[in-house]
């Protein structure tokens, strides 16, 4: 009896939803958050601090009645509902530092824009601009007119067409001139390529029927060839992207299949996925399809990432055959995928420097494939000095410097893995996990590697104008530990 009666006493001092919403930190968030959702965060804040305090009651545990009063309630009810908004908004796109080494890290946004592609977003696309417009005439112009035309002259093809992204590239080209036909592919190019994008899948999505030929590991130019009917439109070839069939194997090459292709009145189409523009084997990456020579070698269509390799924006770049094009451009499907304008901005931006000859320079992922191992290291030393100075003496954090190896990531070259220099961050008393979670809830968040029991940052993925902040983050390892006791 006394247990229940008390029970009441205490629920009746918790704070209702109005007054919650009448306080200082309510009347500050208010203009944040909006008033219905501040009433909803205020409302799940009070009932679960109703449903809380029943359950101490019920399970019988003693009690510190002073701590359950009127003010203490309202105060904790207060802090709650912060802390419910700011994780709210934590969910929310934010910069992050990747310190992890993983260069087109796809849970990270895959590819950081360039500072002139950024640039070129806000100041050309950001606000009213030419999109369907040629300023010239006066008249309606043609979309993505320009950033189609650069990319026509850095790949050699005669035609290009640009969409959301390369899934939709596939759909689209397969649809535009496969549906209700066949189209022959692999056995060994039937992967999975990440993101639930299953290249089969994807591929029957279109209305193409898919008519697989040779096995897992080898596929002949003959293969291909007996698989040809009145009813096939195409032979397919798909990049495996982040899947690599190693030791006896082999694959007829893009001459090989457009002669056959050609010979028998269908067309090549060849998914590259990540797409190089320029010859990478100086980085190691040596079986990454160069666009210019699927081309020349006879594919009549290509489709590949804008970002990956590229390092510019997410979309599906397809180039080809002018005819080939056109009729893909004429799919009502392109309507529905065709790409906005911040997309073109960026665009044009990265494949200006294509052209230039400077992406290796100033795209961001491609200079950090470039980097040498040196490079990295004699960053690396340079930031453990700042960061020894800045600590002092005492510091409850220690450093580590170590060869490791970086990821290029994003499904591209999943056998190359430069060298690189890491840098182990340990602290005296908390455990590596615990480091790369503080890490994580730094502002901004930096995201590290846990390599064999360490937290482990790799300076190839953290952008020079960022150091900074990553110093200060890992810094503040030192004072948090002082903050907790
Ligand atoms: C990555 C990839 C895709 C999908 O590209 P998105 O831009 O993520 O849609 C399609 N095909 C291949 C071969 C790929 O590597």
């Amino acid at each position: 009896m006394d247990k229940i009666e008390s029970s009441t006493t205490f629920l009746r001092n918790l704070p209702g939803i109005d007054t919650l919403l009448q306080t200082k930190t309510s009347e500050r968030l208010v203009a944040e958050a909006g008033p219905q959702y501040l009433a909803g965060l205020a409302r799940r804040v009070t009932d679960n601090m109703r449903d809380e305090l029943r359950q101490a009651f019920e399970s019988g545990g003693e009690f510190d009645k002073d701590a359950i009063t009127r003010e203490t309630l309202l105060t904790e009810a207060e802090s709650r509902l912060e802390d419910a908004w700011r994780s709210e908004q934590k969910t929310g796109l934010q910069r992050v530092i990747n310190a992890s080494g993983v260069i087109i890290h796809t849970n990270l946004g895959r590819a950081p824009l360039s500072d002139e592609a950024r640039k070129a977003a806000v100041d050309n696309a950001s606000r009213y601009c030419n999109l369907e417009y040629d300023i010239e005439t006066g008249k309606r112009g043609k979309r993505g007119a320009r950033a189609e035309k650069l990319l026509t002259g850095i790949t050699g093809a005669e035609s290009a067409l640009i969409v959301n992204n390369c899934a939709a590239a596939c759909v689209l080209v397969l649809t535009a001139l496969a549906k209700g036909g066949e189209t022959i592919i692999s056995r060994g190019e039937l992967v999975e390529i990440g993101g639930d994008f299953r290249v089969p899948d994807v591929m029957e999505e279109s209305g193409a029927k898919l008519v697989e030929v040779g096995t897992t590991n080898k596929t002949k130019a003959s293969d291909y060839e007996r698989a040809i009917t009145e009813n096939t439109k195409m032979i397919t070839r798909v990049h495996p992207s982040n899947y690599r069939i190693v030791g006896f194997t082999a694959k007829p090459t893009v001459a090989e299949l457009a002669e056959i292709a050609h010979r028998h009145g269908v067309l090549l189409y060849e998914d590259a996925g990540s797409g190089a523009l320029e010859d990478m084997t100086r980085y190691g990456l040596s079986d990454e399809p160069r666009i210019a020579e699927s081309i020349s070698a006879g594919a009549d269509v290509v489709t590949f990432s804008g970002d990956k390799l590229i390092g510019g924006i997410q979309s599906g770049l397809i180039v080809g055959k002018r005819e080939v094009i056109e009729q893909i451009r004429r799919n009502p499907l392109y309507r529905a995928m065709r790409a906005s304008k911040m997309v073109y901005a960026i665009l044009e931006s990265t494949f200006d420097s294509f052209r230039r000859g400077d992406a290796f320079e100033r795209i961001p992922v491609l200079r950090m494939l470039a980097a040498s191992k040196s490079d990295i290291r004699q960053r690396t030393l340079e930031f453990v000095h700042a960061l020894t100075e800045k600590l002092g003496e005492d510091s409850a954090v220690s450093f580590e410097v170590g060869e490791g190896r970086s990821v290029v990531g994003g499904g591209s070259a999943p056998a190359v893995q430069p060298q690189t220099t890491l840098l182990a961050v340990k602290h005296k008393d908390l455990s590596a996990s615990e480091v790369e979670k503080r890490l994580r809830n730094s502002n901004p968040a930096v995201i590290c590697r846990l390599v064999e029991d360490r937290a482990v940052l790799d300076l190839r993925t953290v952008q020079p104008d960022e150091e900074d902040e990553l110093l200060a983050a890992v810094a503040s390892l030192n004072l948090k530990k002082m903050d907790n006791g």
